[in-house]
């Protein structure tokens, strides 16, 4: 294991609602480690931009409110919360017009040009694990751990229901199943960055295993390429 002590990136990818947050999550908690979620960086600048009513194809407008808009993330007594331009939007940014529209503004070249330069400035000299779509194949091409996880659209709508229920979010389950196979064709068949596996990711099919044992089998990856406990 040559990178003991040194910083390191775990790339999780893979499509919505595999676990990826959870599990990015719990990694982060348990080594003490940076958690980065850069869904939720696009969903904020798609809610920036209902808000300030723009659509995809003002890329002028786009550029303007890339410019001035102010994403953080901030852990409050243990929960993670969205401050966009420094109001809570936490539960915002999982409303149904976020759902329905944040697919095709990640896939803005001027979105995701922005994005992933601040993704790239948040992980310098930190231990980090970051989630996402395309964290292994085009944020950190070189990241020491990447993980690409799948699981079917039926498990991964259903857990996005119960994830949404204990968040007080009621979108019924049919409605999520629709919105997740729309957004699985839309990342995959993107002109920029697609959704895809990169080529030395460890791949692992959720649909089968619960939470622990997928954290057990990933852990067991990060392992053998970082010493996480250092
Ligand atoms: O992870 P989450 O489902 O919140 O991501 C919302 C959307 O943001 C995805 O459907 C995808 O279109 C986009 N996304 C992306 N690249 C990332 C993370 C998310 O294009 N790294």
């Amino acid at each position: 294991m040559e990178n003991l002590c040194k910083n390191y990136v775990i790339a999780i990818d893979g499509e919505a609602g595999t676990g990826k947050s959870t599990l990015a999550k719990n990694i982060a908690k348990k080594y003490g480690i940076v958690y980065m979620d850069t869904g939720a960086m696009y969903r904020c600048v798609t809610l920036d931009m209902l808000n300030s009513g723009i659509d995809i194809s003002q890329i002028d407008k786009i550029s303007t409110l890339l410019d001035n808009i102010k994403i953080e993330m901030i852990n409050d007594n243990g929960e993670d919360k969205f401050l966009l331009n420094d109001i809570d939007v936490t539960k915002e940014i999982r409303e149904k017009r976020v759902n329905d529209l944040v697919s095709q503004v990640s896939h803005v070249p001027v979105v995701r040009e922005r994005m992933v330069d601040l993704q790239r400035k948040l992980a310098q000299g930190k231990k980090i694990v970051m989630e996402g779509r395309d964290i292994g194949t085009n944020v950190f091409p070189n990241a020491e751990v990447k993980i690409y996880l799948t699981a079917s659209a039926e498990e991964r709508a259903k857990r996005r229901f119960l994830q949404n229920k204990e968040k007080g979010i009621d979108i019924p389950y049919e409605e999520i199943l629709a919105n997740v196979i729309f957004r699985d064709n839309n990342d995959k068949n993107s002109d920029v960055a697609p959704l895809k596996k990169a080529e030395d990711a460890f791949e692992l099919d959720t649909t089968n295993y619960t939470l622990e044992e997928v954290e057990e089998i990933v852990m067991s990856k990060v392992k053998e390429k970082v010493d996480i406990n250092v």
